[in-house]
């Protein structure tokens, strides 16, 4: 484990733009965190890659948007409001929290060796109040999962869509945990972002559309470059399944830190997505709770039944995280320490930085300015002339910029540009002319 490289990511990220703590200028509100102009870049382009492979390349998976509040008998159906406890335990001297999980066998508090109190049970919901009156009526929860947004809308999708067994409903949205012990950076948070698909099968077919999930989301990460030693599918034992499933494998990080808690199972090994059979459950639950009939009719057996759901679930925090811990690089060039991120192409929040040579050289700068006008309407680009060439492409390495195109005296006369490789170094003269499509190519 390499917690020192934790250390160095963090710091990049907030020296060039991509993570700050949120709040900073109050002292920070913990463990929350905001993404600046690289770090959006990077969250979008992630969930444009997640929502490219499990909606628009397949023909039985449907988008969806649904509100954050919802109905608050969702919760008492789903059992969050049973069930969805931590077990905590304060310390009498200095006031710190655990999750009791965490403890295991220990008495004292790790921090201090103080007392501690009796392991209560601890909600972790964030309740609100809807409208004026604060009042228990009007008790409202912040969803905890994007999930049941999906399970409430089955019906409509049916009336809607007409879709026919197997078929899936994917969103990405932000859900809320009051969580005992967040941290480790953006990987364990009160507000988070999930990318979540609920794929509605007959029963009989569930275990084995749960294997083919699993194989196509540990897929979908290792095309994305995470590298394959990083990565690793656990399936869950039958004392961590949670109520309403019958199995679930987890693809978890190799983080650089060690996690407490959460699904860690050991090292900086660490949830990113789990899979589950969540069986008939949440059907059935919202149909006796709303009265609604929520069973699938299937017109050519004649079978009236309630599907399985098989549930891919992934966060979009930690995935970034993670991609930003597997993407850092350092490398010795002569006497010289480069910092590189090696995002993959889809994923590089900018793919072409223009840089011109001579900043003080009218034509060289206008004919920069030109083309770095002329590649934004195709792809993500920047121009840059605040600093030397060598300062200027260190800057891009540490972002991630796939290509650096220096214009230069030369150019005036060749109508060629410098193209630099991220990731090789390598340079090569493109024509100006033909710039456009060469770079296109190349990121497609
Ligand atoms: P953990 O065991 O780590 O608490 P979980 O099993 O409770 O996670 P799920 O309910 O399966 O998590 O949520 C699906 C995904 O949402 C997780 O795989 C993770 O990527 C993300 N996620 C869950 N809780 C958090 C959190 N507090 N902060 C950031 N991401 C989270």
């Amino acid at each position: 484990m390499n917690e020192n490289l934790m250390d160095k990511v963090v710091s990049l990220c907030k020296r060039r733009g991509f993570i700050f703590h949120s709040s900073e200028i109050y002292g920070g509100l913990s463990n929350t965190w905001d993404y600046g102009p690289y770090g959006v870049e990077l969250k979008n382009n992630l969930k444009r890659s997640w929502w490219k492979s499990v909606v628009y390349e397949r023909d039985d998976v449907f988008g969806m948007d649904a509100a954050i509040l919802m109905h608050p008998k969702v919760w008492e159906a789903s059992g969050h409001v049973d069930n969805f406890f931590d077990l905590k335990s304060d310390c009498k001297s200095c006031k710190k929290r655990f999750k009791a999980a965490d403890l295991k066998e220990t008495k004292k508090c790790p921090e201090c060796g103080g007392e501690l109190t009796e392991a209560r049970a601890f909600n972790l919901m964030f309740k609100t109040h809807q409208g004026a009156v604060e009042d228990a009526a009007n008790a409202i929860y912040l969803r905890p999962e994007t999930a049941q947004g999906m399970f409430v809308n089955f019906q409509n999708i049916l009336d809607s869509k007409h879709p026919k067994l197997p078929f899936g409903l994917a969103q990405i949205g932000k859900a809320f945990r009051n969580e005992i012990t967040p941290g480790n950076f953006t990987f364990r948070t009160r507000e988070f972002e999930q990318m979540e698909i609920e794929y509605f099968v007959r029963p009989e077919e569930a275990d084995k559309k749960l294997e083919e999930w699993i194989e196509a989301r540990f897929n979908w990460y290792l095309n994305l470059g995470v590298r394959k030693d990083n990565l690793r599918r656990r399936p869950h034992g039958k004392d961590e399944l949670a109520h309403y499933a019958k199995a679930c494998t987890d693809i978890e990080y190799n983080f650089p830190f060690s996690t407490k808690g959460g699904s860690a199972s050991g090292g900086g090994w660490s949830e990113l997505e789990g899979i589950a059979n969540r069986t008939d459950f949440d059907l059935r639950q919202h149909s006796q709770a709303s009265g609604k009939d929520l069973q699938y009719f299937d017109n050519v057996t004649k079978e009236k039944f309630y599907p399985y759901i098989i549930e891919p679930s992934g966060g979009v925090d930690r995935s970034v995280l993670a991609l930003l811990v597997d993407a850092y690089n350092e490398e010795k060039v002569k006497d010289d320490l480069r910092v590189v991120l090696k995002l993959h192409k889809d994923l590089a929040p900018v793919k072409v930085a223009v840089l011109p040579l001579l900043r003080n050289r009218p034509e060289i700068v206008e004919l920069a300015k030109k083309l770095t006008r002329d590649l934004k309407k195709k792809m993500v680009t920047v121009y840059d002339d605040t600093g030397a060439i060598g300062k200027l492409y260190r800057r891009q390495d540490e972002v991630g910029t796939l290509y650096c195109v220096t214009v230069d005296v030369q150019s005036l006369e060749d109508k060629q540009a410098t193209v630099r490789h991220r990731d090789t170094m390598q340079q090569e003269r493109v024509s100006i002319d033909n710039l456009k499509n060469y770079l296109e190519e190349k990121l497609t």
